[in-house]
């Protein structure tokens, strides 16, 4: 079995670059695919060739599927990896590709798909063991009675969350039976527009839970690992602003229990590649809500604590050629935190796009910053706000949140209005810093 010859990266920003600094690792050949705003991007500039596949709208470039399924033909590539957003959870795509003859870098379209509506991964992981949130057990139907019946039996609060949701959209929290049918209607109607499918479901509303996911790799050799947990509690509109591995303060039976279960669900269900199994934590239990088929944002956490390269593993795999570790050569050692920087003003989080005047890149022992951000680069208003993460390492917790700490004073983002503010208030927060929080924490810290 040989490594993949050359890669088509599906995908702008920071993961481009990281996928493209990970084939050139490996010696792989790299295509990158842009929008016409993006042609001045890193990764455009440092990949072996690169193909404009449409105007800056993402329908019409990242999302263009027959666009990027054309390059991959022009330049002879063999796999094509989608990075994380855009096609990353698109089955159609992945089927599309392996269908025209191409690798996909991910899962089999078949999983994607399965684990793309809740309601079936949420059944998968009953099956296959794996805790869940008390709920609905399936869609919520057209007999009300029973609906109401079912909400009281799980008891309220309970939160109405769309089949197909992700990204944080598609949920509504429910207090009283009062408001459950209308506030069915509502997220029923908003889901049908946002993703073309009005499925919902009800899962009981957990108060003050932390998130925390835990990250897997699988072969096609039936070899699954995982590298342990991380927190993603610190979030603003269910997105993610601060990550950690590993996750701390965590009962340590419930932990070794819910990674076994996950390695065993990714037997079961014959997963292939990189994927986070995600969880609610409250008062000592996990609780299940949904699989990611794809890398993540915050992998680097993982890959700092246990030496891993996510990536490398994933192009490896698409490859054909078993993981590099096995479970008992994963050791988690040290803790690491990752601060998203978004482009976006620090107290209305409105997006602040624009040219970088200046850049300065932090460093130092245990610092890694993944960006794609140059001095002089124009961040576009069309994509997602995120121009770099910030990753520290240390020997423990405290000496990972010192050296975010002197990261955060360190960078320089001039020109554009970025979130470091935050991020410096949070690393300093007594109840971050003691691990005093949940996932409404941050919400309710910004409100004061
Ligand atoms: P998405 O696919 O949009 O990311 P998730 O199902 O992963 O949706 O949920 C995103 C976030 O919403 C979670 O991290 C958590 O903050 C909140 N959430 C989801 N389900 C529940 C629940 N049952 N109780 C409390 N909060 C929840």
């Amino acid at each position: 079995m040989a490594m993949i010859d050359k890669v088509l990266i599906a995908n702008r920003g920071e993961i481009a670059l990281r996928i493209l600094r990970a084939c050139k690792e490996l010696g792989i050949g790299t295509v990158a695919v842009h929008s016409q705003v993006d042609r001045d991007l890193m990764h455009v500039r440092l990949a072996d060739e690169s193909v404009c596949i449409g105007p800056n709208s993402a329908t019409e470039s990242y999302l263009n599927i027959p666009a990027i399924i054309s390059a991959a033909e022009v330049t002879d590539a063999e796999g094509i990896h989608p990075g994380y957003g855009f096609l990353a959870e698109n089955a159609d795509f992945a089927e599309q590709v392996e269908k025209s003859g191409f690798r996909f870098i991910g899962p089999r379209a078949e999983t994607i798909r399965l684990m793309g509506n809740k309601v079936s991964a949420i059944n998968a992981m009953v099956k296959a063991g794996v805790p869940t949130v008390p709920g609905s057990d399936g869609p919520i139907t057209d007999d009300d009675a029973h609906t109401l019946k079912v909400a009281r039996k799980i008891g309220y609060p309970v939160i109405i969350k769309a089949a197909s949701g992700g990204g944080g959209r598609g949920m509504q929290v429910v207090h009283s039976e009062a408001a459950l049918l209308k506030s069915i209607q509502i997220t029923k109607s908003e889901a049908r527009n946002a993703f073309g499918d009005e499925t919902c479901y009800l899962e009981k509303y957990l108060e003050r839970p932390r998130h925390v996911e835990v990250q897997v790799l699988a072969d096609m050799h039936g070899n699954v690992i995982h590298l342990g947990d991380r927190d993603c509690s610190m979030q603003r509109r269910h997105q993610k602003v601060i990550e950690e591995a590993p996750a701390p303060n965590i009962d340590p039976e419930a932990r070794e229990k819910t990674l076994q279960a996950c390695v065993d669900a990714c037997k079961e269900i014959g997963y292939v590649g990189a994927g986070t199994f995600e969880f609610l934590y409250q008062d000592g239990q996990f609780y299940f809500i949904e699989m990611n088929t794809r890398v993540q944002v915050e992998h680097p956490v993982s890959e700092m604590v246990t030496g891993v390269d996510i990536v490398k593993e994933q192009l490896r795999v698409a490859s054909g050629l078993p993981l590099t570790f096995s479970q008992d050569e994963i050791r988690v050692t040290g803790h690491a935190m990752e601060c998203r920087i978004n482009a976006e003003d620090p107290q209305t989080f409105i997006p602040s796009p624009g040219q970088v005047k200046h850049f300065h890149a932090p460093g130092g022992n245990g610092v890694r910053v993944d960006s794609h951000m140059y001095t002089g680069y124009s961040v576009p208003p069309y994509y997602d706000s995120l121009i770099g993460k910030l990753i520290s390492f240390g020997e423990d917790r405290e000496t990972a949140r010192k050296r975010m700490k002197n990261a955060l004073d360190e960078l320089v983002v001039e020109g554009i209005k970025t979130n470091q503010p935050l991020h410096r208030r949070l690393i300093l927060d007594g109840g971050f810093k003691n691990v005093e929080f949940t996932i409404h924490y941050l919400e309710k810290l910004i409100k004061d």
